[in-house]
């Protein structure tokens, strides 16, 4: 039988999706493979056509004893002999499946990584006496630290290596960032595995973050739209998805709760009614979804702020499966943000740290821009995609630009005049001219003090993530990041570089001062005496050579 005939045969699928072929040919030849497709991709087929079509056993290992049984029934029901093997059967059921194991009727054995190894290696020892033909790693990120979803019995699974060298190993994933790539390669031993990568983009999910304000009304008016529809609402804490629950429960809607603390048999019950349309709407933690094979969730609202890019994206990507337009909504608030970044910082670990901020900075520049989301999202996962969707919420807007230069020197100077020493929000402290006594003790005597109180800390926000944006500040790398001046921030300092901001419709009805402000006298001297500054060092971009001495000395 050829693979296209079993495809047919087995799935009742008339083709072949993404680089399902390639991928099969790849395992039937006897190689390793990596499979980065999005969720919803199709992996399972990867590994599930190979099974049939090779003489032996093929063993999946995936992490969630909850699914195996899904998808178990799910090959039976195609004709498919597959069993899994774990502690939620008892004595007898297991041995019944040992026995089928060992006259070779069953095709695919589903097992999960803590059986394999260690303690329980008789098990590692049985499948030598059979002919495994390949060895399928599911959700293979989980293996990383740098993943999202990191799982430490993953790293026993290193050891299929040394105890099947002849075997092909299969590992699949929707995690595609390159560290992530690499700790998998690595840390499977794969022997030069071909990898195969298709498009991340889900061109039937639209995205749109909305300001987290008045969330709930927001939320109801969103649902309003979506009364027939199914949809996953993520929230951070446990405790907010039972209360969220409940609001939605009185206001007539089908939603239930599900996190890690439910007890199994709740967290079984909610996810079945769920998946049978009588619950239709889930509000959950990110406890919920892997490997949730539920077509048609038509939308995926993120009520929190996501820790990171990846986890954003694999919980987007449970909504549209079916190929049905499909939304994806995120609240963000700066809030949310300073929240994650405190649960970033990894007592005693700072390069777990470094990398956490590093993903969490690169969400909150997701939610800031103004240019289009899904670019952004394929760029992040190395993938080219033009400008333009056309289908996230800032395609859809139409924004207005105005000349923001005023603004852009008062950031600016605020960030020299801390000698570019803290963070976003303590230069808006300075800006806003902040009562915090530490603030105003000892930045009270500056200009700067106060100089921004003309705006809100949400609108320095967005225009200081605008500056980013566009060069005129970076933010560093450290634990602690800190606002730089860069070699662009010069002339729009001294007035020879105009600076342009863009607002939408939605954020001018917000913003009380958008229009080109008046110099006031403070910004104009304290203009003046920067420009001093500058003018000392004329040949050389002020942020390299101004000493906090020579700084000092100049400001006084
Ligand atoms: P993933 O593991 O990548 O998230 P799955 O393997 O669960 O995705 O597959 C997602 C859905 O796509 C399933 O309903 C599956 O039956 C379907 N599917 C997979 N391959 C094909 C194909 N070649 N043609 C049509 N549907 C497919
Ligand atoms: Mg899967
Ligand atoms: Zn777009």
């Amino acid at each position: 039988m050829t693979p296209l005939q079993a495809l047919h045969k087995y799935f009742g699928y008339t083709e072949f999706r993404h680089q399902q072929e390639a991928i099969v040919q790849q395992v039937l030849t006897v190689g390793d493979a990596l499979v980065l497709m999005p969720t919803g991709g199709g992996k399972s087929l990867c590994y599930q056509l190979p099974a049939v079509l090779l003489s032996g056993l093929t063993v999946v290992i995936s992490p969630l004893i909850a699914l195996m049984k899904d998808q178990v029934d799910a090959l039976n029901i195609n004709g498919i002999p597959a069993a899994f093997l774990n502690s939620s059967q008892n004595p007898n059921e297991q041995q019944s499946i040992v026995s089928r194991l060992k006259s070779g009727e069953i095709k695919l054995l589903y097992l999960a990584p803590e059986r394999l190894f260690g303690s329980e290696s008789r098990l590692v020892t049985f499948l030598k006496t059979l002919n495994v033909s390949l060895i399928a790693i599911d959700e293979a990120h989980c293996i990383s630290h740098w993943g999202h979803d990191f799982r430490p019995e993953y790293l026993m699974l290193s050891s299929f290596k040394t105890e099947f060298p002849k075997t092909p190993v299969i590992a699949l994933t929707a995690t595609a960032d390159d560290l992530t790539r690499k700790d998998i390669r690595e840390k499977l031993a794969l022997h030069q595995p071909k990898e195969f990568v298709s498009s991340f983009n889900r061109p039937n999910i639209s995205y749109t973050v909305a300001p987290k304000k008045d969330s709930y009304n927001q939320l109801l008016g969103f649902l309003d739209e979506h009364q027939e529809d199914s949809g996953i609402i993520y929230c951070l804490s446990r405790q907010n998805t039972e209360h969220l629950a409940a609001d939605l429960q009185k206001q007539g809607y089908a939603a239930k709760a599900y996190h890690a603390g439910l007890d199994n048999e709740t967290k079984a019950l909610n996810q079945d009614q769920f998946l049978r349309d009588e619950v239709k709407i889930i509000v959950a933690t990110i406890a919920f979804g892997m490997g949730i094979n539920k077509s048609n969730v038509r939308y995926v609202v993120h009520y929190d702020l996501p820790k990171n890019i990846e986890g954003y994206y694999q919980e987007t990507g449970r909504a549209g499966r079916d190929g049905l337009p499909s939304e994806a909504l995120l609240f963000f608030s700066a809030g949310d943000a300073f929240k994650l970044q405190r649960f970033a910082r990894v007592e005693g670990n700072e390069d777990q740290s470094r990398i956490m901020l590093k993903k969490l900075d690169d969400m909150v520049k997701y939610c800031q821009l103004q240019t289009c989301r899904r670019q952004y999202l394929m760029h992040y996962f190395n993938e080219q995609f033009p400008d333009h969707c056309g289908s996230c919420d800032v395609c859809l807007t139409e924004y207005k630009k105005f000349d923001g230069t005023v603004i852009a020197q008062k950031a600016l100077s605020a960030v020299y005049r801390l000698n570019q020493r803290f963070g976003t929000n303590y230069v808006i402290d300075l800006l806003r001219g902040s009562r915090s006594e530490k603030i105003r003790e000892e930045h009270k005597q500056l200009k700067t003090y106060g100089i921004g109180n003309d705006l809100s800390k949400a609108e320095w926000q967005r225009y200081i993530g605008q500056l980013v944006i566009q060069g005129y500040l970076q933010v560093t790398d450290d634990q602690y990041p800190v606002l730089k001046l860069t070699s662009t921030s010069e002339a729009v300092l001294k007035g020879q570089q105009q600076v342009e901001f863009s607002i939408s419709e939605a954020m001018e009805e917000e913003a009380k001062a958008t229009e080109p402000t008046v110099y006031e006298a403070d910004l104009l001297h304290e203009l003046k005496t920067i420009r001093f500054n500058l003018a000392m060092n004329e040949n050389v971009p002020a942020y390299i050579i101004l000493s906090d001495a020579t700084l000092q000395e100049m400001a006084t």
